[in-house]
């Protein structure tokens, strides 16, 4: 009879799984990191998940790997986002159930209001950006702040309002001070965000900054060196381009920002709003 395992170790172990179901992980191999010696967890018996009320996920078999982006994956090993599949018929809603009262990482200590994320829930368009600020914590919504109002301006010269596009972070509560966010709120955050991107299923994500970028394409490299590029992820474009605050610490960057929402529109068949540039008045 092999020894159960303690009911803190339990907990813990639980409060794993039912994270990983929350993301979409519902197959495991052992074989991940196979120079390691097999652990001491495959042979104790592992707790049964917590039911939670909404029925069981279907399990979807593993698609094929999409090839990798040739921006230098961090890892070398199948990534996070290669080992979570799309939930089918995912909403915004349920995700933002899943998400709860989050406390999965430090951040939620220090939060005011977690910020999901705003806008069209059909969007071809999705901006994600690093995570909330202090006008975004007090109102629970993204890009409500100045560099927010930056990117309204942006998003209306393209000829959109801020309500056809959707808005998003990549960590969902303010970091203290505004700092970046660590790797490991980033890698505890960023599954949601995977389940924001599939569930609106855009035709277009632009990247707010290195955080974003960086995040979504699983790289270490600087965004300069692949700013302004079509991209793919998970099989859809991706478009990186220079943070909205960092536009106000250096407006002559905007020319260049808007030659990138140039790319965008031409893919989504958007005019622009007549005699713009984006942020040019502020
Ligand atoms: N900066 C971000 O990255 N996100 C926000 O929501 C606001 C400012």
């Amino acid at each position: 009879m092999p020894e159960r395992i303690p009911e803190a170790l339990q907990e813990k172990l639980t409060k794993r799984l039912t994270f990983y179901q929350d993301i979409g992980i519902q197959l495991f191999y052992r074989d991940r990191y196979p120079q390691q010696p097999a652990s001491v967890t495959e042979e104790i018996i592992l707790p049964k998940p917590v039911q939670k009320p909404q029925p069981v996920r279907p399990v979807v078999e593993t698609r094929p790997a999409p090839p990798r982006l040739d921006v230098f994956p961090v890892a070398s090993g199948p990534s996070l986002f290669e080992a979570i599949n799309k939930i089918p018929d995912d909403t915004l809603l349920k995700i933002r159930t899943d998400l709860g009262d989050c406390t999965r990482c430090k951040l939620h200590r220090g939060r005011t209001k977690l910020v999901f994320g705003d806008g069209n829930p059909k969007a071809e368009l999705v901006f994600v950006g690093e995570g909330p600020g202090r006008d975004e914590d007090a109102q629970g919504l993204p890009f409500v702040g100045r560099a927010g109002k930056l990117l309204t301006q942006m998003i209306e010269a393209m000829g959109l309002q801020r309500g056809d596009v959707y808005i998003c972070n990549v960590v969902k509560c303010r970091p203290p001070e505004n700092r970046t966010p660590e790797r490991d709120e980033v890698e505890t955050c960023s599954p949601f965000l995977l389940r924001q991107l599939d569930a609106i299923s855009p035709k277009v994500i632009v990247c707010l900054g290195s955080v974003a970028a960086q995040t979504l394409l699983e790289t270490n490299r600087g965004i300069s060196h692949f700013r302004g590029e079509w991209l793919d992820f998970r099989g859809r474009k991706l478009m990186a381009t220079y943070h909205p605050a960092y536009l106000l610490r250096n407006p002559s960057a905007k020319g260049e920002v808007w030659k990138d929402l140039q790319k965008v529109m031409a893919v989504l068949g958007l005019q622009g709003k007549k005699s713009s540039q984006a942020g040019k008045s502020s």
